[in-house]
């Protein structure tokens, strides 16, 4: 795989000037295998297959599964791009031997938060039980963000459609990135929707596997510590021990979730396969809106967000909470372009001049040299001369 490429959705041949290094050791995952072009919805046809199999299995419910179809067919429609650039079956098998790498590769990275989270999760178990509302996190959680997605519908579709020029909001009125007119601006707030609506399923589905892989290797190795003499006379302290797990744990895992997130992010960054067929299609968002905030592929959010074990132990309803806050304070923001916020500004800096930024914390950029830093001259004129993002350029759909 070449390691001193960085490839940008505009012009995937342009090579910023920055990103002709190759990156430090261990800034990437360095993986193994011919690389093929194409492919955006590549990672997609996956998801979908692994959806199909799980509703065969009955895992699924068969309306859940729909609903995905609907969205993605409707996204793929909706998309003018080229059917070659959409698809790219002969890539696919070559791909998929990258994505099993990358997968295994980020899993190990976090592997000794697994083996802990697991044992805190032997010990939290019968209260999880208790404190849980009965509702699945993924149904709350998706619940929320289609609340938001759909507002964020309605109210682009009416400003775009109605709005006079000089009263669109900054998204629309300042860039030049997803409105090349109000037509072409209309296509991409609909398609953002429908294919945002596919990525945030596997977002929102990360505790339900979690547990459910803990709780399958929990029977398999007939683990019960409600049954065992330590629980019988200690269960208060056996409990106390777990929640503290859980506290310490979720803060430990904090860098390493972050680690992968860098990794990972920027290896699709310099992997031409992994790029094309997960990662350029998030990208479309130049200057992104919220609707954007959902057009990561299934498999990326997969990667990512399964890193943080232990935050996965939290009852149902805590998670909900913990990931509706860090949806509005950080994901949300990070792709609204025109907030003023320095933590947004972050992220959407990356989407700006792509070779930049590409940790959730700046503290990772630092570390692996890749920080832009706004009010910094020396930053700002870096980036400048290496962006492929000079002047910003229209994207499609
Ligand atoms: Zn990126
Ligand atoms: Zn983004």
């Amino acid at each position: 795989m070449s390691a001193a490429r960085l490839f940008s959705p505009d012009d995937p041949h342009e090579v910023s000037a920055s990103s002709r290094q190759a990156p430090p050791n261990g800034a990437i995952y360095r993986l193994w295998g011919p690389e093929s072009r194409g492919g955006e919805y590549n990672s997609h046809i996956l998801f979908v297959l692994t959806v199909a199999v799980l509703t065969w299995q009955g895992i699924m419910p068969p309306p859940a599964a729909g609903w995905i179809a609907l969205c993605l067919a409707a996204a793929f429609l909706l998309d003018t791009h080229r059917l070659t650039r959409k698809v790219a079956l002969r890539s696919l098998p070559g791909q998929a031997f990258l994505y099993g790498q990358l997968v295994i590769r980020a899993f190990l990275t976090v592997l000794p938060h697994y083996v802990f989270a697991f044992g805190v999760y032997i010990c939290v178990m019968p209260l999880r039980e208790q404190l849980n509302v009965g509702i699945s996190s993924m149904a709350m959680l998706y619940a929320f963000y289609l609340t938001i997605r759909v507002t964020y519908l309605a109210w682009y579709t009416a400003v775009l459609l109605f709005a006079p020029d000089g009263s669109l909001p900054t998204v629309f009125s300042e860039q030049r990135a997803n409105l090349r007119d109000r037509r072409t601006a209309l296509r991409h707030v609909w398609w953002s929707f429908f294919l945002g609506n596919t990525g945030l399923f596997a977002k929102c589905s990360v505790q339900i596997m979690t547990i459910g892989l803990f709780e399958f290797i929990r029977r398999r190795l007939d683990i019960d510590i409600t049954t065992t003499t330590l629980y019988v006379h200690h269960a208060g302290w056996v409990t106390a021990a777990g929640v503290t797990g859980v506290l310490i744990g979720v803060v430990l895992s904090i860098r390493g979730s972050s680690e992968v997130y860098y990794r990972a992010h920027r290896t699709l960054h310099v992997s031409r396969s992994l790029f094309d067929s997960i990662h350029a299609i998030h990208h479309r968002g130049i200057l992104p809106t919220p609707l954007d905030s959902g057009t990561i592929s299934p498999l990326e959010y997969f990667i990512t967000d399964m890193a943080r074990p232990t935050y996965m132990l939290l009852p149902d309803w805590g998670f909900v909470v913990c990931e509706v806050v860090l949806a509005l304070f950080t994901h949300l923001p990070a792709h609204t372009s025109g907030t003023d916020s320095r933590i947004a500004g972050h992220h959407l800096a990356h989407h700006l001049y792509v070779v930049c930024n590409f940790g959730l914390l700046p503290s990772d950029d630092r570390r692996w040299g890749t920080l832009y830093e706004p009010a910094s001259e020396d930053s700002r004129r870096a980036v400048d001369r290496a962006s492929p993002r000079q002047p910003p350029r229209t994207a499609a759909p």
